[in-house]
Formats: C-alpha cells, sequence, structure tokens
C-alpha cells in the first residue's frame, strides 16, 4: 500500500507516491496557476495522483490515503483551508472535493507541519519524540511535533511560532503585529539586513555578488559574503543570528524539545548558520547549566513538503 502525499505551493503543487518507509517511489509535478478556480485545481490534482500511481506502476487499488500540504491555515477536522497567504482559497472543502475522484481517505495539514511531520519520520529528527521545525524562507513556518504527532493548539491557532513577538517596538509585521519572529529570521529578513548593508557599503561583496544591484541581494548572497570574510555582511548575519538565538532560546523554555530542525532557504548555509547561532543560545538558566536540544538542520529539502503530507493520518 502506498500514501500519496500533495504539496499545494503558490507556485507549483507537487504530488508523489510515499511507501510505508517514508520512501518517494514517483513524482509529479506541475504549476498550481492559483488564480484559476479551486475546482480546477483539485481536478489536475486528482490526474496528478493517477499519473504518479501509474509512473510507480501501482494500481488505484493499492492507494490507501491523499495527505495535502497547504500554505495557509486548515480545518483538518471540517476539511476546509480556512486562508492562505498566497492562493486566494478561504474557505475551499478541500477534502470534499478531492473525495469527488478518490474514496480513500483525504487528510490536510499546514505545509510547515507537514515538514516538521516528514523530518521526525524520516528525516533529520527520526525518532524524537518531541521536535520543533523552523522553515526560514519568504517567511518563517513552524510546525510542532509532539509524540509523535503534529500539535496545532486546542482552536487550530498554536504553532505559529513566526508570529510571536521578539522586539515589542520592532519592525510592524503583516500579521497586524509588530517585531514578529518572522521579520527577524526569514530569508528576507536577512535579504534585507544585506540590502541596508550595502546602503551603507556600497564596497560591500554582497553587492558585488548581486552585480552591483542591491533590490536583487538575496540571502544566499549575504551568507556567501559573510563565508568570505566580508564585514558588513558578517554584520547581517550576526544580527540575524542574535535574533533567531533569541527565538531559539523561547522554544526552549516554553517546550523544550527534544530536537529543533531548522529548513527553508536560509538553513543552506549549513554548518556556517549553526555556528553562527548556537553559540548565542544561553547554555545556564539562573546560573544553573541547561539541557539544550539538538538543533540541526533539516535533511529532506522539498521532498519533505510530499513525504510528510503521505504521512498524515
Ligand atoms: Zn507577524
Amino acid at each position: 500500500m502506498v500514501s500519496i502525499g500533495i504539496d499545494l505551493g503558490g507556485t507549483n503543487i507537487a504530488v508523489g507516491a510515499v511507501s510505508e518507509e517514508g520512501a518517494l517511489l514517483s513524482q509529479v509535478c506541475v504549476p498550481t496557476r492559483s488564480q484559476r478556480p479551486y475546482q480546477d485545481v483539485v481536478r489536475e490534482m486528482a490526474a496528478c495522483v493517477r499519473e504518479t500511481l501509474q509512473k510507480a506502476q501501482l494500481p488505484e487499488t493499492a492507494l490507501r490515503s491523499i495527505g495535502i500540504g497547504v500554505p495557509g491555515a486548515v480545518d483538518p477536522v471540517q476539511g476546509t483551508v480556512i486562508g492562505c497567504s498566497n492562493i486566494p482559497w478561504h474557505g475551499v472543502p478541500l477534502r470534499s472535493e478531492m473525495q469527488r475522484y478518490f474514496s480513500v481517505p483525504v487528510f490536510l495539514e499546514n505545509d510547515a507541519t507537514v515538514a516538521a511531520l516528514a523530518e521526525t519520520v524520516c528525516g533529520a529528527a527520526k525518532g524524537a519524540g518531541s521536535c520543533v521545525m523552523l522553515t526560514l524562507g519568504t517567511g518563517v513556518g513552524s510546525g510542532i511535533i509532539l509524540n509523535g504527532r503534529p500539535w496545532n493548539g486546542a482552536f487550530r491557532q498554536g504553532g505559529e511560532i513566526g508570529h510571536m513577538v521578539l522586539y515589542p517596538n520592532g519592525v510592524p509585521c503583516a500579521c497586524g503585529r509588530n517585531g514578529c519572529v518572522e521579520r527577524y529570521c526569514s530569508a528576507t529578513a536577512l535579504a534585507l539586513r544585506g540590502k541596508q548593508a550595502c546602503w551603507a557599503h556600497p564596497d560591500s561583496l554582497i553587492l558585488e555578488k548581486a552585480g552591483g544591484d542591491i533590490e536583487g541581494i538575496t540571502a544566499r548572497m549575504v551568507m556567501d559574503a559573510a563565508k568570505e570574510g566580508d564585514a558588513p555582511a558578517l554584520r547581517a548575519v550576526s544580527a540575524f543570528a542574535d535574533a533567531l538565538a533569541l527565538t531559539i532560546d523561547n522554544i526552549i523554555n516554553f517546550l523544550d524539545p527534544e530536537i529543533i530542525v531548522l529548513g527553508g532557504g536560509v538553513s543552506r548555509a549549513g554548518a556556517f548558520l549553526l555556528d553562527a547561532v548556537l553559540p548565542r543560545i544561553p547554555t545556564t538558566d539562573r546560573l544553573d547549566p541547561r539541557t539544550l536540544p539538538s538543533i540541526v538542520l533539516a535533511q529532506l529539502g522539498s521532498e519533505a513538503g510530499v513525504i510528510g503530507a503521505a504521512m498524515l493520518q
């Protein structure tokens, strides 16, 4: 038996057949074209499910379940998408629409939670009883896994670490608060720090990497310039690491998970990111030594969305 995992993104939809051990057997990817009616998107998803099964040479009777990771808020009980940030879906009955094509169970979950589940089942946090994953991308997504299961709170409002307030007088956030984690720990935030560094220091290596185009600066360019010892880039990474370490310190105080996994675009900086962040996390509490969780890089990369969605049950 296999499960299908669907990673619904703002740009692409990835559909994969996943074995019970978490192995990706086949995959199909199509553009989301999210402006069309949701019924059309789901019809194409269903076609992709069939194509994925065919590629893996599996009959439809081998299909156990379909899981869908959604870039936004979902109600897994009702099977609806409450709202998304980059797909214009509000109150979409995604499960019932998908069940027009397949009679197997269909599960929905937030995409960051799905990625955390995948890392816990077969990635960087394999075997951990508790795990928090931070996805440091355009925003900051987060997933909490407790006792092997996703935790989103009693009212589906939990696990929004990206919108915890780090600095009450800080940068305004789209959510209406000021100084959210997302405004300081996302790839977007690091790129912005890089741009600000180049306005003050146009001789920075960051600007050279961007071909002289300040607006073209990405988080990766800032990281790469810092790795080469560029002082403005190192200061930008240092400020970024301060904010990320403070976020992790808060997570430890609040939840004390066994493992914290860092994923998303910024995590591709690898050991350089960990070397910047780890020494900034306090190792004592009220002068007593503190046991820190393992803080590791995500292992599954872009496949986590599909694999984790297939793991939903
Ligand atoms: Zn916010």
